[in-house]
């Protein structure tokens, strides 16, 4: 099959037990040889609709870097500043989930919020780029919610309790790869809990671009493919209950939805 030249998407799903990667085409999933990371990837065999099949979150990040209070209007509602800085602070991998599986509310916070955000997906190992050649080590962008026990981020000082809870970084359903940077830095970023609007920013709205934060990030940490990085989130954030249906929607990069327990 031609592969496309401009925008791919790339889904993971489970593939009889084994993890494997799509390419989605108008609705319909191509078996990939390879990964998104690979140059060289093929899309061959059909294998029906998205929704016949068991998604995975789509990203392998040997980190995830995230940032805090990136959007001024979001700041405000915590009643801080934005920092002269970034500030950044980790999520384990192990907190990944797909599209459609459950937030899991833990026994120890009694105050869980959404956050809906922006992912980066690099693609390239990278040290100390510069803003300018940031873009190219992009591979794509994902939808993402930054789940949060608020109160016992609010308790500690270190952030890695309230963020890294199992089930508190759904991302998905795609990985959108061929988004340019201008692209990147104007798209809508909505979070809506039982089909009522929560958040709704644009990542034009950041304290710190998407380019400044891969410069800013990569010159204390080398990045490595398939790390992922979040990239705040808007003002709006608000509880999630039991029995709730959480959406991070972002223009063109898609619609992640995960029920709440
Ligand atoms: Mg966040």
């Amino acid at each position: 099959m031609e592969r496309a030249t401009t925008s791919n998407r790339f889904l993971r799903y489970d593939h009889d037990g084994r993890p494997s990667w799509g390419l989605c085409l108008d609705n319909q999933v191509f078996e990939l040889t390879g990964t998104p990371l690979d140059e060289d990837w093929k899309a061959e065999t059909a294998l029906g609709s998205p929704d016949e099949l068991t998604l995975l979150a789509p990203v392998l990040p040997s980190k995830i870097i995230c940032v805090g209070r990136n959007y001024q209007a979001h700041a405000a509602e915590h009643g801080v500043e934005v920092p002269a800085e970034p500030l950044l602070f980790f999520k384990p991998p192990s907190a990944l989930i797909a599209h459609g599986e459950r937030i899991e509310l833990p026994a120890q916070s009694e105050h869980v919020e959404h956050e809906g955000e922006l992912g980066i997906v690099i693609s390239r190992r990278c040290h100390n780029v510069s803003e300018t050649n940031a873009w190219q080590f992009v591979l794509g962008l994902v939808c993402a919610n930054d789940v949060t026990a608020r109160d016992l981020q609010r308790k500690d000082s270190q952030w890695t309790r309230g963020k890294g809870f199992d089930t508190f970084c759904p991302v998905g359903p795609h990985l959108v790869t061929g988004l340019s940077e201008p692209e990147a830095g104007q798209l809508q970023v909505q979070c809506r809990v039982n089909g009522e609007i929560r958040q709704d920013g644009n990542t034009s709205q950041m304290a710190f671009t998407l380019g400044f934060l891969i410069a800013y990030i990569s010159a204390i940490m080398t990045l490595e493919p398939g790390d992922l990085l979040l990239t705040g989130t808007p003002a709006g954030v608000g509880p999630l209950s039991s029995g709730d249906t959480v959406e991070v929607e972002i223009d063109k990069v898609g619609l992640l939805q995960n029920s709440v327990r």
